[in-house]
């Protein structure tokens, strides 16, 4: 990291993605602290001035990209976006927690702290029983869940510019996202972001063989998308006919979890069958339980389409260890092929 002036183009950009966090910020159900919120931005903007990332950009992007993850991918509130604003000084600058405290409080503080604590890397010259403990540790390191949730923003946004970095510096971070990042977050439900973070670190580990199976879906997915709308038709206007309101959309599967299936099952990447997984969100009556209402869309679905009798899996009756709850069932599409279909509620959702 050298120091220099920033361009006024780099100054009208920083000042642009603060404005872009805010405006994540007020779409948002949260009390509208912006005050404090600013004022975090001008303290870690001035703490980081002329700083630079190894790409080159104004450090400062980085703590104001981690804040607008935790706002528009997490959902957390004002005390983590200053938290996540500030969470670099104290171990980059010659700020200290206590600095932290008295200008923003106790709380900030002891989460800045935390992340500080926790900022070191895994690998490297330790052991893996001491990534083990690490492991430990950032599950328990205070009794606010926020320091971890920080952490992995903090990781995520370091893979998505992870680009920047050397080869062996690259290869180790993706590691250490596989091994610690992805499972965490996906214990804590944060299902989009351990999806993300696993096909980045994928992407760096296995650059050749993310990018073969990344080719080939690219081949089939427009023509996955387009069976999709002919899939769903039925679907909808039967769901319309029954008087819920829902949505219905469509997933294609990550490059990691179709190289992940392909690996178990030992199979080719042309025998993946569930490419393409439809979710059904919907919002129940008064009238039934939400258990039951998912079996009877259940019950909808495979009266149009034949459910394959091997691919139920009911985390309503007994949901997942992290809390996920939905019914998924495989059925085949009128092209022949399997489609995997998600029913869940909102509250579910
Ligand atoms: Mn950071």
């Amino acid at each position: 990291m050298e120091q220099s002036n920033f361009t006024p183009e780099e100054e009208a950009l920083i000042n642009q993605e603060f404005a872009s966090l805010l405006d994540a910020y007020a779409h948002t159900a949260h009390r509208q602290k912006t005050e404090l919120i600013t004022h975090a931005f001008n303290f870690a903007n001035k703490a980081h001035y002329g700083v630079r990332r190894l790409s080159g950009e104004p450090y400062i992007l980085h703590p104001l990209a981690v804040a607008k993850i935790c706002v528009e991918e997490i959902g957390l509130g004002s005390t983590s976006i200053c938290a996540a604003l500030l969470h670099d000084v104290v171990e980059d600058t010659d700020y200290t927690v206590e600095d932290i405290a008295g200008l923003f409080g106790e709380k900030i503080a002891q989460i800045v702290d935390g992340l500080t604590k926790i900022s070191g890397g895994v690998f490297g010259s330790q052991s893996s029983e001491q990534a083990e403990n690490f492991r430990k540790l950032l599950l328990t390191i205070s009794d606010d869940i926020r320091v971890v949730l920080i952490k992995i923003a903090d990781r995520l946004h370091n893979m998505r510019t992870l680009s920047a970095q050397p080869k062996e510096k690259q290869y180790k971070i993706a590691g250490e996202t596989m091994y610690i990042y992805a499972p965490l977050a996906h214990r804590l439900g944060l299902f989009p972001i351990k999806t993300e973070l696993e096909d980045l670190s994928f992407h760096y580990e296995h650059p050749e063989t993310w990018q073969e199976i990344h080719d080939k879906l690219e081949v089939v997915k427009s023509s996955q998308l387009a069976q999709f709308e002919s899939f769903a038709a039925p679907i909808r206007s039967r769901l319309e006919s029954m008087g819920y309101r829902f949505s219905l959309t469509a997933r294609i599967k990550s490059v990691y979890s179709i190289w992940k299936k392909m690996e178990q099952r030992h199979i080719q990447f042309e025998d993946v069958y569930d490419l393409l997984a439809v979710r059904i969100v919907f919002t129940p009556n008064e009238s039934m339980s939400e258990k039951d209402q998912c079996w009877v869309i259940y019950s909808a679905i495979t009266e149009i389409y034949r459910p394959h009798p091997e691919r139920i899996r009911d985390w309503i009756s007994s949901p997942k260890a992290n809390g996920y709850e939905a019914l998924h069932v495989t059925v085949m599409a009128a092209s022949g092929e399997w489609v995997e279909v998600q029913i869940r509620t909102d509250r579910m959702h």
